[in-house]
């Protein structure tokens, strides 16, 4: 395996340029490599830096669902655990967005800790880009829907990390302030 400073850069590159030119929901349309580094940096935070894979696999945890890229080139390119956690966090795009929500909800409990860790990373990085002034009625609305529906996904998965369980209650509590 890539040595662990290696294998963190290496993924923030190949997920920057992988997602190049797109942008993400919520606050601003800031790029989508803000959503990558902030989901990467609450897992380095949370682990206190001592799991480099958890932390790539955080960069790279839409590459799959989102890009070009596939399981077989990040298994060779950082680790299979690190592929692994990947498609553990990846949505079947086939299924409809109300399908895979559902199914987001049933199959959360079951997860690996590190996914579990991983989707509420995620979750707490997509809740508080759809918090912001001045929200228009449809945004209030994406935002209730969203927060109503992410702590079902949490619920599934809490108990692996407190300092992550800990900031998704607070950025669905700020959220709930703002519906
Ligand atoms: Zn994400």
């Amino acid at each position: 395996m890539l040595q662990p400073i290696r294998l963190i850069s290496e993924a923030a590159e190949f997920a920057a340029h992988r997602h190049t030119g797109m942008a993400r929901k919520g606050r601003g349309n800031e790029p989508y490599i803000n959503h990558l580094a902030e989901v990467a940096n609450l897992l380095a935070t949370a682990t206190d830096g001592a799991d480099a894979e958890l932390v790539a696999a955080g960069w790279l945890h839409d590459t799959v669902e989102d890009t070009d890229a596939t399981r077989e080139e990040l298994a060779a390119k950082f680790s299979e655990r690190v592929a692994a956690l990947v498609v553990e966090v990846t949505d079947d795009m086939t299924l409809s967005k109300t399908q895979r929500r559902q199914k987001q909800i049933e199959d959360a409990p079951h997860k690996s800790p590190g996914a579990k860790m991983i989707k509420i990373a995620d979750k707490i990085s997509n809740t508080r880009a759809r918090i912001g002034p001045n929200l228009s009625e449809d945004e209030r609305e994406d935002l209730a829907a969203y927060v109503i529906w992410a702590e079902k996904v949490v619920a599934g998965c809490r108990g692996v990390n407190p300092m992550l369980d800990v900031k998704f209650d607070e950025a669905a509590k700020t959220a709930k302030s703002a519906f």
